[in-house]
């Protein structure tokens, strides 16, 4: 655990430095890649329909990708696209050999089978990690493309807390893109782990056994300060829009209450500026790891290169 003195205020995992931090060493393997074998990373990314929030991420991402010295490849589809025509992209994005990270931004029109577009990922290019391949590794104990929201969420925990071995993990929110992979990430780091979601009986009791405790339900500060176990780690995954009562002015909030909770936790992730940066610096840190692998050369080699 990371403290137990209920009168100190929690530390605050600084999402925002540890994604700078880790996009720093990316960008310098990317460059190191280009000396070394001449080869720049392509990510490809692709965004059907008008969503704002999406055209945001996809903006940023485009803005990261280019800033580390990888290429961006953007395809922006109407949102009356047929499936078929998406999977005929993907295909050819699979085939393109200046391409070796795709990731579908999602949510996708309902008129998409979501999960039929992940499995056309060659899995080797799913740098989302979504494909069946890279869940069942994960399961498995193999070597896959790890999701981005959840290994970055692993790499600010490793940051706060000194040994996860052993430890009760309690995650709220079993999605497949966040709390399933999470709870394999910390089973995988011999966490004792408790997956709850909407059916889970008395769960401020259950967060209360805690010693690291993940939010991500999509409900506004659900998780009080009471729930929590004195000098718990919490890992607030939660993006939430709402109005700031003093000001009007929209912000973002998490499924932590977050004052409430800096009373009694270890540690804690803020939102916003705890998990949401290290999406996109692992997307990126996914698109090094998958070019390396597909060309047989070692991150680590790089790295003293
Ligand atoms: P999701 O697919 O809607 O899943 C929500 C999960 O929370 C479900 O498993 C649901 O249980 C559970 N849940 C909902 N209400 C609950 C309650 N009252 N008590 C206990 N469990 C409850 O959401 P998601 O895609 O996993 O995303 C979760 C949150 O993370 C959202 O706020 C999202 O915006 C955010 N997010 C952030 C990032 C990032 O980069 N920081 C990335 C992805 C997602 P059931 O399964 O029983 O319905």
């Amino acid at each position: 655990m990371v403290a137990t003195n209920m009168t100190q205020q929690a530390e605050r995992i600084d999402g925002k430095a540890r994604a700078a931090d880790l996009r720093a060493t990316v960008a310098d393997q990317v460059a190191a890649l280009g000396t070394a074998h001449a080869i720049t990373p392509g990510l490809a990314v692709v965004l059907v329909g008008a969503d704002p929030a999406s055209q945001t991420y996809v903006r940023s991402k485009r803005k990261l990708t280019r800033a580390i010295g990888m290429e961006s490849f953007e395809h922006n589809l109407a949102a009356s696209v047929s499936q078929a025509e998406l999977l005929a992209l993907i295909r050819t994005l699979n085939d393109d050999e200046r391409v070796n990270g795709i990731l579908v931004q999602l949510p996708l029109p309902d008129h998409i089978a979501s999960q039929a577009v992940l499995e056309t990922i060659r899995p080797d290019k799913d740098v989302d990690g979504f494909h069946v391949r890279n869940t069942g590794a994960l399961w498995t104990g193999g070597d896959p493309l790890v999701p981005c929201t959840p290994l970055g969420c692993m790499m600010l925990l490793q940051s706060a807390v000194a040994s996860l071995d052993g430890l009760h993990a309690v995650i709220i929110g079993r999605s497949n893109i966040v709390g399933k992979p999470i709870a394999n990430l910390l089973l995988r780091a011999d966490c004792t782990v408790t997956l709850a979601h909407s059916h889970t009986r008395d769960l401020p009791a259950l967060c209360r056994q805690a010693d690291i405790l993940v939010a991500a339900t999509g409900r506004p500060q659900m998780v009080r300060g009471d729930w929590i176990k004195p000098g718990a780690a919490i890992i607030d995954v939660g993006i939430n829009r709402s109005e700031d009562p003093a000001t009007g002015k929209r912000r973002l909030i998490g499924d932590v209450a977050f004052d409430e909770a800096c009373q009694v936790a270890g540690a804690i992730t803020p939102v916003p500026g705890g998990v949401g940066p290290m999406t996109i610096a692992c997307l990126l840190h996914n698109t090094l790891v998958a070019t390396c692998r597909q060309h047989n050369i070692s991150i680590d080699a790089l790295e003293s290169a």
